[in-house]
Order: C-alpha cells, then sequence, then structure tokens
C-alpha cells in the first residue's frame, strides 16, 4: 500500500502552546485537545458543559450575538433573532438553497453568496461560522488561562471546495489559523482507531448529524488510515427529519409562517430526541392556546422512513466504490447525533448482522476527539499515526459544449496531482478560459463551478499545435490549486481555487465601491492592455514564424509581412487602441495563408514518411 506521509508543520508552534481540535457540527461545537505530555485527548469542558449549541441569538440593542445554550434556549420565544445551522449554508449561494426553509434570506443575485437576515442586519454563514468559532476559543482560553491562535477544524467528507474554503475563511476571521481541515469519519476513526491496536480491520463510519451525512470506508493498519470510499450528501441530516415533523404538524394543524417553523422545528427535534430516549413515552406539548403538538414513536419512524432510506442508498454506494461488500466490513461506527435515533442502529445490524455494530463511541465527541489527535500529529508530538484521505467529488474543466473533463476523479487520494493536456481549438488563439468545476454531472451547467481563469499569452500557432499542459492538485486539506502551461513556449498560470463565494462582506462592497468608482477607466485601460498583448504575442509569433519558414515564403510575402510588423510595432506605445487593432488584422490578414501552407506541407511531409 502507497503511504503518503502528512506534512507535519513542527516550526512555527511553539511548544507550550495548546493546538484546538474542533468539531464545528450543524447543531453543536465542541472542542477537544490533548494535555501536554499526555496521548489521549479530552474534550473540553466548559460552564455549559461540553456540547457548545451551534445556534447564534442576536439580542435587541447588543452588538455581539450570544452563541451556544443561552441562543439555543432563545430559539423557543425568539426565533426571528435566533439564527441555527448555519453550517447548511457554508459556501452556498442563493442558487443552492433556493427552497430552503427556516431562514430569513437575504434576495441577492443566484450567483452571490447566501445571506442571513436578523433583525434588519445581514449576516453571510462565513462570519456567522467565525462567532462560533470565536466563542469556541474563548471558551479554550478560558479553559487554559492562555491565548490559542491554532486549530484543526473538522467537515463532513462530502464538503466540496467551497464549503471547505468557506470554513478555513470563518478559521481566519476568528483569529485562528487553520492547520487543517480533517474529514470528519476520517477524524471518527482516528479517534477510534487509535484504541483497537495493530489490528488490521476494514470499517464503515455512518456519520448522520444535524445538517450533513456522510459514509466512508476505512482501512486501518498499523497506525495507516486508509480511506477507500466516501459517500453522503452534505444537506441531509436530522434537521431534515425535524423538518418533516415540523411539516406533518404545520399541515395538521393548519399553520404557517416562517417564525412557526423555527418554532415548529425546534419541537420537533425535542420530540424526536425525547422519543430516541424513551419509546414508549408519546411527545405532547401545548403550541399555543388552541393547538397541542404530539407525536409518538411509531409515527416518528413512518416519518424518518424516507430518511433513511435516502441513507442506506449512499451506503450501497460507499460499498460499490470501494468494491467490497457487506461481509467484508468488520466493523459499523456510529458517528454523529442523529444516530441516537435508535431506528438506525437497528436497520444497520440487521443489514450488518455478521458484525458489531458500533454505538459505544459517544458519537457526539467522537469527531473532535479525532481532531485533537490530528492538531497533536500537526504540532509535532507525535509520528506514530498517518491520514490517507481521499477526495469526494470529481474535478475537472469545462470543454466545448458545456461538457465536463475530469481531471480528478472521485475517491482519488489525497494529497494527489494530476494533469491532462489540451490544445487550441481556433487557429491563431492566445488565450485559454480555464474554468473549473466540481461534480459527478456530465454538464458542467448542473456542477458547482469553482472559479477560473485565463492562460494568456499562448503563441499564435494553427489550431490543435500548441500543448496546453492542465495540472490540479490537491493538498491534504482537500483544497486545490490549478495550473496551465502552455509547453511549446513554457507560458504559466495558476491559481489557488478560490470559491466564488468565499468573499466576505466588506471585501465585496469594497469591491463593488472600486468597481463604480473606475469602472470606465478600468474598462478601457483593460482593453488597451489586452491589445497591446495580443499585438506582442502577434509580433512575436510572426518573427518567429519568419525565421523557421523563410524558405517556404516569397520575397514579395517576406517583405509586406515586415512592412505590417513594423506599423503594428510603431502603434504600441501609442495607446491607440482602434489603430492597433486594425494594424493586428491587418498583420493577420497576411499571415494567415501561410500558416495554412505550413500545415498542408507539415502534412505531406508526415505522409511522406518524415519526421514533422
Ligand atoms: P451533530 O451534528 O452530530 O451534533 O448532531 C446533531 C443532530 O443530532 C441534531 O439533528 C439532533 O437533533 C440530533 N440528536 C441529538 N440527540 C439526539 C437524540 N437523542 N435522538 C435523536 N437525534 C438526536
Amino acid at each position: 500500500m502507497a503511504k503518503i506521509s502528512i506534512n507535519i508543520k513542527q516550526g512555527s508552534l511553539s511548544k507550550s502552546e495548546p493546538v484546538l481540535g474542533i468539531d464545528l457540527g450543524t447543531t453543536n461545537s465542541l472542542v477537544a485537545w490533548v494535555p501536554p505530555g499526555e496521548r489521549d485527548p479530552q474534550i473540553l469542558e466548559s460552564s455549559e458543559g461540553r456540547l457548545t449549541p451551534s445556534v447564534l441569538y442576536f439580542p435587541e440593542n447588543q452588538a455581539e450575538p450570544l452563541v451556544g445554550k443561552m441562543a439555543w434556549d432563545a430559539l423557543e420565544s425568539q426565533p426571528e433573532r435566533c439564527v441555527r445551522s448555519v453550517k447548511r449554508l457554508l459556501g452556498k449561494s442563493a442558487q443552492d438553497v433556493q427552497k430552503h426553509w427556516g431562514y430569513r434570506l437575504v434576495e441577492t443575485s443566484e450567483e452571490a453568496l447566501v445571506q442571513v437576515e436578523v433583525d434588519g442586519r445581514y449576516y453571510d454563514p462565513i462570519h456567522l461560522s467565525s462567532l462560533i468559532l470565536k466563542e469556541l476559543k474563548r471558551k479554550a482560553e478560558g479553559a487554559f488561562g492562555q491565548s490559542v491562535s491554532k486549530a484543526v477544524i473538522t467537515v463532513p467528507a462530502y464538503f466540496n471546495d467551497s464549503q471547505r474554503q468557506a470554513t478555513r475563511d470563518a478559521g481566519k476571521l476568528a483569529g485562528l489559523e487553520v492547520l487543517r481541515i480533517v474529514n470528519e469519519p476520517t477524524a471518527a476513526s482516528l479517534a477510534y482507531g487509535l484504541n483497537i491496536g495493530a489490528e488490521s480491520r476494514t470499517i464503515l463510519v455512518y456519520d448522520l448529524g444535524g445538517g450533513t451525512f456522510d459514509v466512508s470506508i476505512l482501512h486501518l493498519e498499523d497506525g495507516v488510515f486508509e480511506v477507500l470510499a466516501t459517500h453522503g450528501d452534505t444537506a441531509l441530516g436530522g434537521d431534515d427529519l425535524d423538518l418533516r415533523i415540523a411539516q406533518w404538524w404545520m399541515q395538521q394543524h393548519s399553520l404557517e409562517g416562517i417564525d412557526n417553523g423555527i418554532r415548529l422545528q425546534h419541537m420537533a427535534e425535542r420530540a424526536k430526541m425525547q422519543l430516541s430516549q424513551d419509546a414508549d413515552s408519546p411527545f405532547s406539548v401545548a403550541f399555543n392556546a388552541d393547538v397541542a403538538l404530539e407525536l409518538n414513536y411509531a409515527k416518528l419512524c413512518e416519518l424518518a422512513e424516507p430518511w433513511m432510506q435516502t441513507t442506506w442508498k449512499s451506503v450501497d454506494r460507499a460499498l460499490a466504490l470501494s468494491d467490497l461488500v457487506e461481509t467484508d466490513i468488520d466493523e459499523v461506527v456510529l458517528v454523529g447525533g442523529s444516530t441516537r435515533f435508535p431506528e438506525i442502529a437497528r436497520q444497520l445490524a440487521k443489514r450488518f448482522d455478521h458484525c458489531r455494530v458500533n454505538s459505544e463511541v459517544n458519537p457526539d465527541e467522537v469527531v473532535a476527539l479525532g481532531a485533537a489527535i490530528e492538531a497533536d500529529v500537526l504540532a509535532g508530538n507525535r509520528t506514530d499515526v498517518l491520514l490517507l484521505d481521499v477526495t469526494p467529488l470529481s474535478l475537472g474543466i469545462e470543454t466545448a459544449g458545456n461538457l465536463m473533463d475530469v481531471i480528478i476523479p472521485r475517491n482519488s487520494k489525497i494529497p494527489t496531482r494530476l494533469a491532462r493536456e489540451y490544445t487550441t481549438s481556433v487557429d491563431g488563439q492566445v488565450n485559454l478560459k480555464i474554468a473549473v468545476y466540481q461534480g459527478e454531472r456530465e454538464s458542467v451547467l448542473h456542477n458547482r463551478k469553482l472559479g477560473e481563469f485565463v492562460l494568456s499569452g499562448i503563441p499564435a500557432m494553427p489550431a490543435g499545435l500548441p500543448k496546453i499542459q492542465i495540472s490540479f492538485a490537491i493538498d491534504a486539506n482537500g483544497l486545490l490549486q490549478v495550473s496551465a502551461k502552455e509547453l511549446r513556449s513554457g507560458m504559466e498560470q495558476s491559481i489557488e481555487v478560490k470559491p466564488q463565494y468565499g468573499l466576505t462582506d466588506s471585501e465585496v462592497e469594497q469591491r463593488l465601491l472600486e468597481s463604480m468608482q473606475h469602472a470606465q477607466n478600468d474598462l478601457e485601460e483593460r482593453m488597451l492592455i489586452e491589445a497591446q498583448n495580443e499585438a506582442q504575442q502577434i509580433l512575436y509569433a510572426t518573427e518567429r514564424f519568419l525565421e523557421k519558414h523563410a524558405q517556404h515564403l516569397s520575397t514579395e510575402e517576406i517583405h509586406i509581412t515586415r512592412q505590417r510588423c513594423d506599423e503594428l510595432r510603431g502603434l504600441l506605445s501609442q495607446g491607440d487602441r482602434n489603430r492597433l487593432l486594425a494594424s493586428i488584422e491587418a498583420l493577420n490578414e497576411v499571415t494567415k495563408p501561410f500558416a495554412e501552407r505550413i500545415m498542408d506541407i507539415a502534412v505531406s511531409e508526415a505522409l511522406k514518411g518524415k519526421k514533422l
């Protein structure tokens, strides 16, 4: 088995500063750490307990929101001032969450980062998540009596690049250097696996949280954690079951409105949790003077059935992706608060009846504990653990006809680097737009666009001749770097793919302001620069062409080409875009037939068996 070593950053860390392992959950968040000189991670406990509800409450006339237990309590009395399940919105555009229910989302353009409205103010999910992280950081600093600046944060394995970047940005905004983004099921198995010694085992991690679902299949051997496959849905979790219950109550009692919806969802969660703990005592609560909300365990199971079915399909896919069948699995591990709903363990035990379905690990805590172990590894305190992760979704570029051309297929081991060669489709093409997408659909229109850039300065050549190598590199955090190089000329360009929705409010505002102030000038200047670039490239390509192929041209042809080149060169520094374009066109007119002639010669030489 190929081992990919993880980059253990030692130099920049002071040994005494604890590195936090953070499980930034949809419903609850936790912090864990490994105390100095110890090996076992611990959950950080504050006066509120071990879990911090990932809920924000914006009290009237108070600038900073309250985060945690008090905010969770306020969900029932002041739902209009609360935001929950922010993680579901992270890295998403308005278009992604169009029909989402339970948030007051601001109507923005379809592609913009989604925003939540609370009491007339607008917040983006990165900002909201950073407020949760700030609270966790504050709690940790209170407990340790020292400042903390570094953390490992977990994300669902199925988070795409935008969602990972958004998590990283939220950490940054909270004043935390995010040393690594780790997949939740991997973190869970890290915490869990360390307790089972050197035995070789294949485990299936079923991770159903508040808003996300992942299933991962891992192979554990000698401290090496290899993820064989992962599947899931970043928009499926306990919240959906609450929503289903709330909608059923809404219909039953003809209730409507967003604030009623938020209250009902909150009560649905209480009902679900109560029935999960005691199936024999039906839930009943007064919603208002006229309406009593009721739910029993049988009805809960009926409402949950389609929700569970979706997760079984992901289990099938993960098994298929790793080329395994049920009996190859040595153990099923349950992770995430929603696995406390007993039907899940019951149905999994039925399907995996040859092995243990392990619900002994505390499903709420195991992810944070794993993150703390990885934090300890990255702090340089231990070297006996190795994580081999996979990328959950395919990555590729757009090619003609909106087609997705996959460069890194899903389930590839990370870190990884893969490249492919492309060429131009038009004669003399000097620029190539590279649009990067993530997803499994054939057409990019159905996949997520991560970003785009232009490779400029390709020497003008007949279509099909340039060799453009596009390389994708994913680092250990699952973040992508794309570069493009024209191999004949060595012209190169690269970007760290920043998601389109990753800008903060102030950045967006600032950019808008600047672009409005300078719009006209910027545009003119840019168009002039582009024309100058194009002229330089054409001059360069033409001169090289004359050097190499003069024997195929007549004296008259060479003369007129040189004349047009001189005219164009003379215009380069004059700042007159229109004259520049006209001169480029004039030169092109002369040289275009030459390129075709040379191609014909090259082809006929090749047909004669000669080398090109
Ligand atoms: P997590 O994202 O792992 O914190 O999981 C949170 C989800 O677990 C929420 O949807 C909770 O409603 C759900 N949850 C927590 N406790 C229980 C329980 N006892 N029974 C059913 N669901 C639960």
